[in-house]
């Protein structure tokens, strides 16, 4: 193994109606069908996106919904951010609707239908910037969907979050261990989410009481950022990367004055 220790930026887009307490989830959802296609938060936070990504010269890849699609002005939104940054974004699979696949009973045709779907959604959109990468919704994968994402083509899944914390929240007799060992009998490169003291640190964790000096602990000591002409090295097995993520609506926080808490940017 190369010894090179880099930091992966990764960025979740989505939006309010996303949430699990409104959709895709069995038992958390309760579907407010007057939250709108695109919300004030989520223009306010692609505005700090942008601030931010001016203020550094690192990639970020960013985890896409794909029915955010339906919305010319999203696509227009993401198109900016690709013409201004170019090669700096790289565009990943975030499901189509956001459904918690692995909340569900297990369905290796819908799920396959999901992804095939999204691909070629966000290809029509993004062929330049797409990249065969996926993070599951609601931050929750489950074995029986490793084997679909290779089916599919994927090559990097960034679900896992390796704390003990979270395992309760994997299905029957699964948990982030089992899921870890199916991925690893496959092809597919798993890039699981930063932890310190085997405490989750992306996503809520920056933000939760009793969380959040840990996780803001742990981005204040991270590897150096991978560069623009490193980040396929994201699909290399043998680097070892510390991979973070946030939301695009976590920059609407503070006014819009929040950025993530990262030394050295
Ligand atoms: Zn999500």
């Amino acid at each position: 193994m190369r010894v090179l220790r880099r930091t992966w930026f990764t960025i979740d887009t989505d939006d309010v109606r996303h949430v699990p307490s409104n959709q895709g989830h069995p038992t958390r959802s309760k579907p407010d069908e007057t939250l709108p296609m695109i919300s004030e938060q989520f223009r306010s936070g692609m505005k700090g996106l942008t601030s931010w990504l001016h203020g550094h010269e690192h990639p970020v890849t960013m985890f896409v919904i794909a029915d955010q699609c339906e919305s010319e002005e999203f696509v227009q939104m993401m198109n900016d951010l690709c013409s201004t940054f170019g090669e700096r974004i790289t565009i990943g699979c975030h499901g189509l609707h956001h459904r918690s696949w692995s909340a569900w009973p297990e369905d290796c045709e819908a799920f396959a239908q999901d992804l095939g779907a999204s691909v070629s959604i966000l290809k029509q959109h993004f062929p330049e910037h797409f990249k065969p990468w996926f993070r599951a919704p609601a931050g929750y994968v489950a074995s029986w969907m490793i084997p679909v994402l290779v089916e599919q083509g994927f090559t990097v899944d960034s679900s896992i979050n390796p704390s003990w914390l979270v395992n309760r929240k994997y299905g029957k007799g699964e948990s982030w261990r089992t899921v870890n060992s199916t991925v690893n009998a496959t092809q597919l490169v798993e890039r699981a989410w930063k932890t310190r003291f085997s405490l989750p640190t992306c996503g809520p964790a920056q933000h939760i009481m009793g969380l959040r000096w840990n996780a803001k602990g742990a981005w204040k000591r991270l590897a150096k950022p991978l560069n623009v002409e490193e980040i396929n090295l994201v699909e290399d097995s043998t680097i070892e990367l510390d991979t973070i993520y946030w939301h695009v609506l976590d920059y609407a926080r503070k006014d819009g004055t929040w950025s993530p808490p990262i030394k050295g940017l």
